[in-house]
């Protein structure tokens, strides 16, 4: 970085030729830059470390420091929002695996056995550590909570440890673990407010698997009025299949709205709602917007899990995320199972399971809007502050090795700032080879 002392400077840093996606940005008026496509060009300032704005490119500036970024694309910090840290990087010692997610639930507690302090520490730590250098700032990890081998009133291990890792994180990590627990265990109500109590002291959420059970409506219920009581965050996987439902996200629904729970909550597959259509989907997805829940979509485990039959599948394991948006719900995608009995293969990084998104679900560009839900929806959906670019601290900004927001979503290297000005961690230059495409042309 070229520096010169500046006695007036305050700690000015200035990134000349910044593309920051217009999608990202609170207040993209006030922001400044040129509008490109969907995004915004400029010089970006940075003061005493936060981002203040976009210059007009070229404009002179008293600045401490300043680096030409030759217009790539610089974005928030990602939010990972629906991941299983306990599970991830088992596949290996597995043996044959696949089948349905019922197989994948067998499959998966044969192994807990090896679940000893050493192997969450090696496998969490693993996950914890491509999450983050995929660019997380932010994550939320399932646990599960196998109400039969969990004596009331502690945790599983993997609680605890993915709680040490989360507390070692250098630079720091959010991490929220959520315990996930199954809809008939609220039926013992002394063994959940054992639980909710835990969860309350750690600032846990409350996670609950639905899936075609009984008394949907006043189990439900109670799991509302567990976390109302506790102020938890709630997180569904609900209805995680496509041979039946949607009823537990209806459920779900209509629970939410007649109760007035204010949230956040967070319904994650949902992929029953492709066994609806018509006057009967808008129905539900109007009372989907009303309950004010968010759905994250995990095409990678459903891509893999779901549709399963003799052959080669004909049905596409996703929700309907392109209806639930233009309805106004908010949604966000995840990495879901990685490396494990539910998904073999998979990345833990929130951007690849856009990109699965946009061929799975047919999301068409411009994508800045849909970069939100992988940072700034993904956040909002966990109970978090937004962190649109205008509102960051130059610590939470990301330098992607991209120049157009598809190059963003197919994955071009990102680093953080930091990483980017001192040339280490990784690399968010182009590949060799790559020609900018607006580099000279509209400058
Ligand atoms: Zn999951």
């Amino acid at each position: 970085m070229r520096s010169r002392p500046e006695p007036g400077a305050r700690c000015r840093l200035v990134l000349r030729d910044a593309r920051v996606p217009r999608a990202l940005v609170e207040e993209p008026e006030a922001f400044g830059g040129r509008a490109e496509h969907d995004c915004l060009r400029g010089d970006l300032l940075i003061e005493e470390g936060r981002v203040r704005r976009l210059l007009a490119r070229g404009a002179p500036v008293d600045a401490a420091a300043e680096r030409d970024l030759g217009g790539r694309v610089v974005l928030p910090r990602l939010a990972e929002p629906h991941c299983h840290l306990d599970k991830c990087h088992t596949v290996s010692r597995l043996g044959p695996v696949g089948g349905d997610l019922h197989r994948a639930i067998e499959d998966q507690q044969a192994d807990r056995a090896r679940w000893t302090r050493e192997d969450l520490r090696e496998r969490a730590g693993r996950g914890l550590a491509e999450l983050r250098a995929s660019g997380c700032g932010a994550v939320r990890t399932h646990v599960d909570w196998d109400a039969e081998h969990v004596p009331q009133g502690s945790a599983p291990l993997a609680w605890e440890i993915i709680g040490e890792l989360a507390a070692e994180a250098s630079p720091p990590v959010t991490v929220q673990r959520c315990a996930l627990l199954s809809l008939p265990d609220f039926d013992d109500r002394s063994y959940v407010s054992a639980a909710a109590r835990l969860l309350a002291s750690g600032d846990g959420a409350l996670g609950v698997f639905v899936l075609g059970q009984a008394d949907m409506p006043a189990r439900l219920r109670r799991v509302i009025e567990l976390a109302e009581r506790h102020s938890l965050a709630l997180d569904f996987h609900v209805d995680e299949s496509l041979g039946q439902g949607p009823e537990g996200l209806e459920a779900i629904a209509r629970a939410l709205v007649e109760t007035g729970f204010e949230g956040p909550v967070l319904c994650g597959h949902a992929c029953a709602l492709m066994n609806l259509e018509g006057e009967r989907l808008a129905r539900v997805i109007e009372l989907i917007a009303r309950s004010g829940v968010s759905i994250v979509a995990l095409p990678a485990t459903n891509l893999y899990l779901q549709g399963r039959g003799e052959g080669t599948p004909q049905r596409r394991g996703i929700t309907r995320v392109r209806e639930l948006r233009d309805a106004g719900v908010r949604v966000a995608f995840g990495s879901d199972n990685v490396a494990d009995a539910f998904c073999p293969v998979g990345r833990l990084d929130p951007m690849h399971a856009l990109e699965l998104a946009v061929l799975t679900a047919h999301l068409d560009p411009p994508f800045a809007p849909w970069l939100r839900a992988v940072s700034t929806d993904a956040r909002r959906a966990l109970g978090l502050d937004a962190q649109p670019v205008d509102r960051c601290r130059s610590a939470d900004l990301l330098v992607a090795g991209a120049f157009h927001s598809a190059d963003v979503v197919r994955g071009a290297a990102r680093q953080s700032l930091e990483e980017y000005l001192s040339g280490s961690g990784g690399d968010a230059r182009p590949a060799a080879g790559y020609r900018e495409p607006f580099r000279n042309g509209e400058s």
